[in-house]
């Protein structure tokens, strides 16, 4: 199998997958960009001894391979040049154009925070989602380079092998999995795992391979009965395949099942890939015909994706030979979807190639529909989101607890839109707010990458009716109605409405 993040690329092979993966696009930008790169890398060498050049060139081609936009992997490939040589923003500007630079000076600003356990995480995941919040693309360039660099983890020093391994599993993976981007997650989760828990890596990878040889026959024979069946249901097919579960999340499963393999039935599952949605659930239909399904394991994640817009159906069956087994059914758009979420909505499209359908629940992707409704053209729509600055998170903002936690909340929301989005007792009961250590009213709107504090009195305060007028979110106008009511109008709402009108006269 040919492996999706190669190790020591060469120049040859960047341009192989460019050529593929970019059909008909002018590859001048991206030589150039290679040039400049073994140029200003020149001499340098990674810890492995390899060249340096091989680096960014695999970064770019994992940004290819993800179908990005040229300028992203053109940015890909120049993403260390700024850190590592004398080269100036200027000089790349003059080469490669402003969009460029400043995705190269953003991935080289995100560089210069290292991460010191704990204490720096916050920080660390505010800058990450202040750069998200101005450009997508320069994530996805941080988890190319995030990517080779745990490939390559081996070469480098111990102290320092484990730190980058595991801000990897606790910063870089949650924000992966946060934009949807599950193969990206998978990836960086299980290059992470053997160096962050070597034992239970080891452990994990021995039950598996135990099991996987005789798995992987069994769903071959049981990808030749479906394809039967649904071709004598005349349900259309566009591919189905076996899945093995990602190592580390399978690890996470095991744990919560007193690490008994035989309790996991999802370690392989059959992926069927069908046309369209109402395919998905005939499908569904078929499979149930030919096997049981285990009570409770169906599920519905098309008409209720997860919160991460995650979509398919899910079903566990008794199969031939009483086998239990995972079955996941899902369009080609949604699979390329749940892969590589945010990223899939940045590729590269052929012109005329019908476009997917922006996911429904995340809500900054509305934006992108909307663009994409009142240009029509598709290859407008490509062009203007090149040239458009691609904030994908207008109208939404990131804000902090103290502890580092990410609050997404619609531009303008005020801190009590922040502390009912908290938990709603802290709602209730807000007396002030500190935003970046300063003692603020509880009105301020605030900005992408405030830290919030709110102080709270349990015994005294309670909802204010004033609140109505500034709070943004529906969460906080809703409890803020159902609790400001005073006792005494709560006790009035109970009386017949000629005593509610006592001591006011129609004149006054
Ligand atoms: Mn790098």
């Amino acid at each position: 199998m040919e492996p999706k993040y190669p190790l020591k690329p060469t120049a040859e092979e960047l341009f192989i997958i460019a050529r593929e993966q970019y059909p008909g696009a002018n590859l001048s930008l991206l030589e150039r960009a290679y040039a400049v790169a073994a140029a200003a890398h020149d001499g340098r060498k990674r810890y492995s001894g390899d060249p340096y050049i091989i680096h960014p060139t695999a970064v770019a081609i994992s940004l290819a391979k993800m179908r990005l936009a040229l300028p992203v992997v053109v940015a890909g490939m120049l993403h260390d040049v700024l850190e590592d040589s004398p080269t100036s923003a200027e000089e790349l500007r003059k080469d490669f154009g402003d969009d460029v630079t400043r995705m190269v000076e953003s991935v080289t600003k995100l560089g210069t925070v290292k991460y010191r356990g704990v204490e720096r995480y916050a920080e660390n995941l505010r800058r990450m989602f202040l750069a998200m919040a101005q450009d997508v693309r320069v994530v996805f360039i941080k988890f190319a380079d995030r990517i080779h660099n745990l490939q390559t983890l081996d070469a480098v020093p111990e102290a320092k092998r484990r730190r980058i391994a595991l801000e990897s599993l606790e910063l870089y993976a949650p924000i992966a999995n946060r934009l949807s981007m599950g193969e990206i997650r998978g990836t960086i989760e299980d290059l992470s795992f053997r160096y962050v828990f070597p034992k239970e890596y080891t452990w994990v990878v021995g039950l598996v391979q135990g099991q996987l040889n005789q798995k992987q026959q069994y769903l071959e024979k049981l990808r030749a009965i479906v394809a039967k069946e649904l071709a004598q249901a005349s349900v259309p097919v566009s591919t189905i395949s076996g899945r093995t579960k990602h190592l580390y999340s399978l690890y996470k499963k095991l744990l919560q099942h007193e690490r008994d393999i035989t309790k996991i039935h999802d370690l392989v599952a059959l992926r069927i890939l069908v046309p369209t949605v109402s395919d998905c659930y005939a499908t569904l239909g078929v499979i149930h015909q030919r096997w049981k399904p285990l009570k409770g394991r169906i599920k519905d994640y098309i008409a209720q994706p997860k919160p991460n817009g995650y979509q398919s159906l899910h079903t566990t069956v008794f199969a031939e030979d009483g086998e239990i087994i995972e079955i996941q059914i899902r369009t080609p758009e949604m699979h390329e979807s749940n892969e590589y979420g945010a990223a899939a909505h940045w590729q590269y499209t052929e012109a005329g190639k019908r476009s997917r359908r922006p996911d429904k629940t995340l809500p900054w992707m509305h934006d992108i529909a909307k663009i994409q409704k009142e240009v029509g053209d598709h290859k407008e729509f490509l062009e203007k989101l090149e040239t458009l600055k691609l904030d994908v998170f207008t109208n939404r903002i990131f804000v902090f607890t103290p502890q580092g936690d990410v609050i997404d909340l619609p531009e303008d929301a005020t801190p009590v839109d922040f502390a009912y989005a908290i938990h709603t007792e802290v709602g209730n009961h807000c007396t002030g707010a500190r935003i970046n250590d300063e003692i603020a009213t509880l009105n301020r709107p605030l900005k992408s990458g405030d830290v919030v504090d709110i102080m709270t009195d349990k015994k005294r305060s309670r909802p204010s009716g004033d609140w109505l007028k500034f709070v943004k979110t529906h969460n906080a106008r809703s409890k803020i109605k159902s609790e400001a009511k005073s006792p005494a109008d709560w006790l009035m709402s109970f009386l017949p409405p000629a005593a509610k009108k006592s001591g006011k006269t129609k004149d006054s």
